[in-house]
């Protein structure tokens, strides 16, 4: 008889919801942009090539496998996509074309649907007809907020000379701009619970999972939201991209804290010397974001890279959307210095127009909302491995 190494894994037999068959899976993540799963012959060429995948997770190959076989539950319980950094080297390597890293990007569009409970993210991701409609929506508000202001004389237009704050007061806008925040932060916070629900839900490691695993863990969760670090598995060709991603982020961040949580000093009528932190950090939250959004465009449009061959239309809203809340932005700076006060009132319209949409569409579902799943996915994966550990090798007293 053969005996059972203690270092071989305790592997549990798969749970009857986890095999339960989606004969429809494939059609449905088709309408999120994956491409062919039906020509991928699971040779794992695409596994031996990714610097993400390893022996405890051997995707693309085994993701791919899901999708053929409709093993839903499996896929969403699955932490695998939110692994992959899209570097396209499985798709350089796949003998089939099967085009497994737009395949994962496409798993992440369906997952984030999946994940979201209020229905948003399946329209914005299934239909560019009703992303145009969201947009339209969401940029008009502003306007109907503004009238409002206007028609009950909370607010005036002041002809003479460029009053933004009496046009639109600021303490009004910056509690109008926390509601919308406070709101799709809760949809993407709302999102990543769910993803913890499915993630977690493993019946063989449910009972040995402590909290001690979920604290120990939290510094790497915290490292990895603000760097995205483990994307440098992807290897060294991916630095660049990693670090252009890092600043872009760094300056959205910068601009969404200046929004969010000082407009009422960030917006005013007063016009500060180059020196005043207000202009200095201004400046440099609008350049970096503006070389950012070029860069993506400019990307997109000569389609070199793996990651730009496929644009999605949520892959263009983001760049696009972004570009315009800069460009309004430096424009309303620009008229206001040239002391124009209509061409300076009718673009910070367009400028909130714009911002609201960026704030509504991209935070809770759209592409800010990897920002907090990939290191969830990290964070969750590492709890489990920890509980793992300890079925792996029992009493070892390495394992905490
Ligand atoms: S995606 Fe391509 S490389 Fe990967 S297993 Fe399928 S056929 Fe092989
Ligand atoms: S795109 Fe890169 S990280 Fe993603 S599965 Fe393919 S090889 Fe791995």
């Amino acid at each position: 008889m053969m005996q059972t190494s203690v270092l071989e894994p305790k592997v549990a037999p798969p749970s009857k919801e986890a095999l339960k068959v989606n004969p429809q899976l494939i059609n449905e993540l088709k309408q999120f942009g994956v491409v062919s799963p039906e020509i991928c012959y699971n040779c794992g060429l695409c596994v031996a090539v990714c610097g993400q995948s390893g022996a405890e997770h051997n995707f693309p190959r085994r993701t791919i496998r899901c999708v053929q076989l409709g093993l839903e539950e499996e896929l969403l319980s699955s932490v695998e996509p939110w692994l992959c950094y899209y570097c396209g080297d499985c798709t350089d390597s796949c003998p089939r074309e099967a085009e497994p890293a737009e395949m994962m990007m496409g798993i992440r569009r369906w997952l984030i649907a999946k994940y979201d409970y209020t229905g948003q993210a399946k329209h914005y991701y299934t239909s560019t007809k009703r992303l145009i409609l969201d947009t339209v929506f969401f940029a008009l508000l502003p306007v109907l907020g503004l009238f409002i202001l206007h028609y009950f004389g909370w607010a005036r237009i002041v002809s003479n000379e460029v009053r933004i704050n009496e046009f639109a007061p600021v303490m009004i806008i910056w509690i109008a701009a926390i509601i919308t925040g406070t709101i799709h932060a809760l949809i993407l916070l709302a999102g990543g619970y769910h993803m913890f629900k499915l993630v977690m839900n493993d019946d063989a490691l449910k009972d040995e999972i402590r909290i001690s695993d979920y604290l120990l863990e939290i510094k790497e969760f915290v490292a990895n939201f603000i760097t995205q670090k483990k994307w440098l598995a992807c290897g060294k060709k991916e630095a660049t991209r990693w670090l252009k991603h890092l600043i872009l982020v760094l300056g959205y961040a910068t601009m969404f804290i200046l929004i969010i949580g000082f407009l009422w000093w960030f917006q005013t009528d007063n016009i500060y010397p180059i020196t005043h932190p207000q202009r200095w950090i201004g400046y440099l939250a609008t350049i970096i974001l503006l070389f950012g959004t070029i860069d993506i465009i400019v990307g997109r449009l000569q389609k070199k890279d793996q990651i730009h061959r496929f644009s999605h239309h949520s892959d263009w809203a983001f760049p696009i959307i972004l570009f315009l809340v800069v460009v309004t932005g430096i424009l309303v700076h620009i008229l206001r210095y040239m002391a124009l006060p209509l061409p300076t009132y009718i673009m910070y319209t367009i400028h909130l127009m714009a911002s609201n949409v960026m704030l509504s569409t991209e935070v809770g579902v759209g592409k800010w909302s990897h920002l907090l799943y990939r290191p969830l996915a990290h964070y969750l994966d590492a709890v489990k491995e920890r509980a793992q550990k300890r079925i792996l090798v029992p009493g070892d007293p390495t394992q905490i």
